[in-house]
């Protein structure tokens, strides 16, 4: 009898979270990440990930609300994720993500560098990364990055070079005034709760009220533009994208070096 209480009260509190993103999503981005987006020439964001993918399994809930909100996203994407030898697939693969996220193809950038390869055992030296993200951002007049945090979401060692590789491009380059926001990554049982994380992080934006909750208003959106990684679309990543909270929500934090 208790075993059907709990499994009636998590599918109640399941389809409540969808109605909640479906019927009543607010995020608490609004004020600001968009009181620089007033500016017509701040509208320039680059997300700066490691592989091809990356984008879908995590960011997208950013990536659809500020599409929807008419800013330019660029896609800095710093290896090809050639680690099964795949990296051309995989390329051509983020091409069609992008299609489904409404990121122009001239927008996206993909390196195969021989000291940037995907891999559990490579080192992403920092120094390369800032230049890398450097000539990027002077390129395409950007002002906001978004990237992983110091965990990089899954804890995989190139996630975590990103991020050092932003903030070293930060600590050398502050007289710009670029701002950047970092995903925060979260304890297993919050990374798998699916939609029901949307309270989890209402609640915690209320401990830490700098952090910004972007709520995913098209889930099936994400969905489909990690369908398009069909190397990598196996029967755990269809389950990973189906219960992550990553899918609908993201926490972003701002990066003060
Ligand atoms: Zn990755």
């Amino acid at each position: 009898m208790a075993w059907l209480v709990v499994s009636v009260s998590l599918i109640v509190i399941w389809v409540a979270s969808l109605c909640k993103i479906f019927f009543g999503a607010t995020s608490s981005s609004r004020a600001t990440i968009l009181d620089d987006g007033k500016n017509p020439q701040k509208k320039n964001v680059m997300f700066v990930i490691a592989h091809p993918d990356d984008e879908s399994m995590f960011f997208s809930p950013t990536i659809n609300y500020l599409t929807s909100n008419v800013y330019n996203l660029h896609i800095l994407c710093l290896s090809t994720g050639n680690a099964d030898g795949m990296g051309n697939i995989r390329k051509n693969e983020l091409h069609q993500a992008c299609a489904v996220l409404k990121v122009p193809l001239q927008q996206l950038k993909v390196l195969d560098h021989p000291n940037l390869q995907d891999g559990f055992g490579q080192v992403w030296n920092h120094d390369l990364l800032t230049e890398i993200i450097e000539e990027e951002v002077t390129k395409h007049d950007i002002h906001t990055i978004i990237t992983f945090d110091n965990y990089g979401v899954s804890g995989h060692c190139n996630h975590r070079d990103v991020h050092r590789g932003v903030l070293t491009f930060l600590l050398t380059n502050s007289g710009r005034h670029i701002k950047a926001w970092e995903l925060v990554s979260l304890n297993i049982f919050r990374k798998y709760c699916g939609p029901v994380d949307i309270w989890l992080s209402i609640l915690s934006a209320k401990k830490h009220p700098s952090n910004v909750i972007i709520i995913n208003e098209q889930p099936w959106k994400s969905f489909k533009a990690m369908a398009q990684h069909l190397s990598q679309w196996v029967w755990f990543r269809k389950l990973f994208v189906s219960f992550s909270s990553y899918t609908y929500t993201n926490t972003l934090n701002r990066i003060i070096p």
